[in-house]
């Protein structure tokens, strides 16, 4: 969609608000069971004048931690101390968060809220989520947060993704948001499509794409994977000059900067049991020699060992996942081959 395709734009819901906080329910349409479907909108804004960050989470429906990182850090937010405003929907896809499951439990049309931008208001039920986040949301920003996380296949990871097919100076913007989020991996990724981060590219508005850490990944990893991401959004909203803090210091991480030539994804040609070999934050982000085993798969019924999923080169672990059942195909392990990352 070009900008020129868009459709007119008036102002948002929010765009007189006060200094403060406002919650607002967005309506959407009307459901079987009589309720009416709405998304949540919270709008901080500050006491001085500023840019405009929109965030959205829980576009899919069982990736809870951005959605609980967002709301901690919003309540520490000090609105006499912000500039500009903060705009997030929490939950995008409400129907797909009430089943706990990726999708929008919806028979018709595509369920997936991250490919149903800029969306459509005589659409399926998804399409229209898309249209009022678009409408309401994305179509006025200066800056966009595009938060996801693992679901509850048990990802563990830490990389910040920027589309760097965006015309150059929008891209070199992408990619300073990306990395000022700090997390151990920045990924120049092709998000061409129908995500919201394209929609938002269209209009020329910087974003970024962090995907931090998973669901029901136990109290320890939980505890690590909340504090990156808090300080991710703090390190973000200080590079994009709403809030005026002490910048925590950049020089201890070590982030790795790869592209899609350098991503290897490794999927269990069959269903079963993986025993992973890397089930710990402290994993992501280790260097691992070609041959090394990364996990098995283990046959449920006879027992056996179905396949081995062997490192096919050295390269940086980046996303790993917890033991557990698997189907054929599950994106289980990725590296970013070293030879074509950068350390930096
Ligand atoms: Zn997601």
């Amino acid at each position: 969609m070009t900008e020129r395709e868009s459709p007119e734009r008036t102002a948002p819901i929010w765009a007189s608000d006060p200094e403060g906080r406002v919650f607002r329910r967005l309506p959407v349409t009307t459901m079987l069971n009589g309720a009416e479907l709405t998304l949540p909108l919270h709008v901080l804004t500050g006491r001085t004048p500023g840019p405009t960050l929109g965030i959205v989470t829980n576009q899919h429906g069982d990736e809870f931690l951005p959605t609980m990182v967002i709301r901690q850090w919003l309540a520490a937010l000090d609105t006499t101390k912000l500039a500009g405003r903060i705009a997030v929907v929490s939950v995008a896809n409400p129907l797909a968060t009430a089943a706990c499951q990726r999708l929008t439990p919806e028979p018709h049309g595509r369920t997936d809220l991250h490919e149903a931008f800029p969306g459509n208001a005589r659409g399926n039920t998804t399409q229209m989520m898309a249209a009022v986040i678009t409408a309401q949301l994305l179509d006025h920003l200066d800056f966009h947060c595009d938060f996801h996380a693992g679901g509850t296949g048990g990802r563990l990871q830490g990389r910040v993704d920027y589309h760097g097919k965006a015309p150059p100076a929008l891209r070199d913007r992408c990619l300073a948001m990306a990395r000022a989020f700090g997390q151990p991996f920045v990924h120049e990724n092709d998000l061409t499509g129908t995500s919201a981060h394209y929609v938002t590219m269209t209009r020329g508005i910087p974003s970024c794409n962090p995907e931090v850490g998973g669901t029901f990944l136990g109290p320890d990893s939980t505890a690590t994977y909340i504090a990156q991401s808090l300080d991710g959004l703090t390190r973000l909203a200080v590079h994009l000059g709403l809030v005026d803090a002490p910048l925590p210091s950049m020089s201890t991480l070590a982030q790795i900067h790869f592209g899609l030539a350098g991503r290897r994804e490794l999927r269990p040609r069959n269903s079963g049991y993986l025993e992973s070999c890397f089930e710990r934050p402290a994993d992501i982000g280790k260097l691992i020699t070609r041959g090394t085993l990364l996990g098995k798969v283990i046959d449920l019924y006879s027992y056996e060992v179905l396949e081995e999923i062997v490192a096919p080169c050295d390269g940086y672990l980046f996303f790993s996942r917890y033991s557990g059942t698997v189907s054929a195909g599950t994106q289980a392990f990725a590296l970013a081959e070293q030879a074509k990352s950068q350390r930096g």
